[in-house]
């Protein structure tokens, strides 16, 4: 369905406040807002009748790429880095032209053009925003809550502190997943659990810890060289890990085992028909996107919102738009691709708001992604493996770039905004 009927409410109040609304606080979302109140919502006519209004239901964003390491203990990285408040990153544009909502998006209605918010405030249960401009950024979730804000900052907290408690008393963790999360959450557990092996200290005559990577795939890492998986693959041996390859989970019981439940014990059955038992299970196969409160019309088969190379969701109406993990347009779910992904979508929506204040403006921008594949993957707190512009990694490289803090000397200046100054 074309919601090509669908455009701003007129009237007193509509004028007074255009709402751009921002739904999801984390890489896209903060950026998005960042960005608009830095270099658009300042140029646009009559600007004081625009506000941000970004809704997340999590009160704090988080770096998500750390939780392959945060999720063993609170003293691997400082919280007060790891987590930050939404709210307070915004006090340093003027009063009136920002809002955050702490709740999460429940219906989005185009043809009213209006979104429903489930409010987390305590006091009000829903409530409805109209919205001039719509921006969705509400990313995607993975199967395991322990691996990001699936839900918000104190669930993530409470899963972890469920699964750290159940860690002492593992003999056997089983992860399904051969790509970076999978990798890393081996690496980081068996490192963790086992120490690495070395000239001094091979691990025998076995692992404290039974810990086994569970892969549909031939081969972990389908990204990288077959060098680099190569040496993936001893890096994880060496901190106690093996590699189950070419098998499917078809079963998990209890169901909800890995998914709702961070700590029970498991049963997995796979294709073959054998089962295998563990402590502990983690699935890291994957995300899905967060869409389930967009009309079904307005995403494609695998669950993201329909968008063009210039972030626009053409068919939902005038100036809607996605960006980020939850975005067609984007192939590689990746932070530094998101971050490339802003400028452009911004500059189209500047096009947009100039051209309603009826005001010409420039061309449109699209969106072209890196086609070589970039990713460094962590195994442990001093080795890994990578590949960036077709080039494999050295494991020193990888660690300093990414494996000393995974990413976290860079979030800082993401949510605080200043990468957009
Ligand atoms: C374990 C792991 C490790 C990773 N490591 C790396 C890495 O090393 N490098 C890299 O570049 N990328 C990495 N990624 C990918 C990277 O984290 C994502 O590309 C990035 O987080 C996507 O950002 P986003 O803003 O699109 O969405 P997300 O980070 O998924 O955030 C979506 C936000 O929307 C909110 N939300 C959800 N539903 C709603 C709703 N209904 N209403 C309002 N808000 C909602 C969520 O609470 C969340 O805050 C990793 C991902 C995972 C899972």
């Amino acid at each position: 369905m074309l919601y090509a009927g669908a455009e701003t409410p007129t009237g007193p109040s509509a004028q007074m406040e255009k709402n751009v609304v921002i739904l999801g606080g984390s890489y896209g979302g903060i950026s998005t807002a960042h960005y608009l109140l830095k270099h658009v919502i300042p140029v646009l006519p009559d600007k004081n009748s625009y506000r941000v209004v970004l809704v997340s239901p999590s009160s704090q964003a988080m770096c998500r790429q750390a939780c392959p390491r945060a999720l063993l203990s609170d003293t691997m990285f400082p919280q007060e880095k790891l987590f930050v408040g939404i709210s307070g990153l915004f006090n340093q544009y003027p009063k009136g032209c920002f809002r955050f909502i702490h709740g999460a998006a429940t219906e989005f209605d185009p043809v009213n053009r209006n979104i429903s918010i489930a409010l987390k405030d305590g006091v009000s249960t829903t409530t409805r925003v109209d919205f001039y401009a719509l921006v969705i950024a509400t990313g995607a979730s993975t199967p395991s809550p322990l691996l990001g804000l699936n839900q918000d900052e104190h669930a993530l907290r409470q899963n972890w502190a469920t699964f750290r408690a159940a860690l002492p008393h593992a003999k056997s963790i089983i992860i399904s997943g051969g790509g970076p999360s999978g990798v890393e959450t081996a690496g980081e557990l068996g490192e963790f659990l086992n120490g690495r092996a070395g000239w001094f200290n091979p691990i025998a005559p076995g692992p404290k810890v039974q810990i086994m990577l569970v892969t549909t795939g031939s081969r972990i890492l389908p990204l990288l060289a077959a060098s680099a998986v190569k040496k993936a693959e001893k890096m994880l041996a060496d901190v106690g890990v093996t590699i189950l390859k070419n098998t499917k989970i078809t079963v998990v019981s209890p169901l909800g085992t890995g998914t709702d439940h961070v700590a029970d014990k498991v049963t997995l059955t796979m294709e073959s028909g054998e089962t295998m038992n563990a402590d502990l299970y983690i699935p890291a196969t994957g995300t899905m996107p967060n869409t389930g409160f967009i009309p079904k019309d307005l995403l494609t088969a695998d669950g993201r919102v329909k968008c063009s190379r210039g972030f626009r969701v053409d068919e939902a109406g005038s100036r809607v738009y996605a960006v980020g993990d939850v975005a067609s347009s984007i192939k590689q779910p990746a932070v530094h691709v998101i971050l490339k992904a802003i400028p452009i979508l911004c500059a189209n929506m500047k096009r947009d708001l100039l051209t309603d204040a009826g005001v010409s403006a420039a061309e449109d921008q699209l969106f072209v992604e890196d086609s070589h594949a970039n990713q460094m993957v962590p195994i442990g707190r001093s080795k890994g493996v990578g590949t960036a512009m077709g080039y494999s990694l050295p494991s020193f490289l990888v660690w300093l770039v990414k494996g000393r803090d995974y990413w976290m000397w860079t979030t800082g200046s993401i949510w605080s905004g200043k990468h957009w100054s």
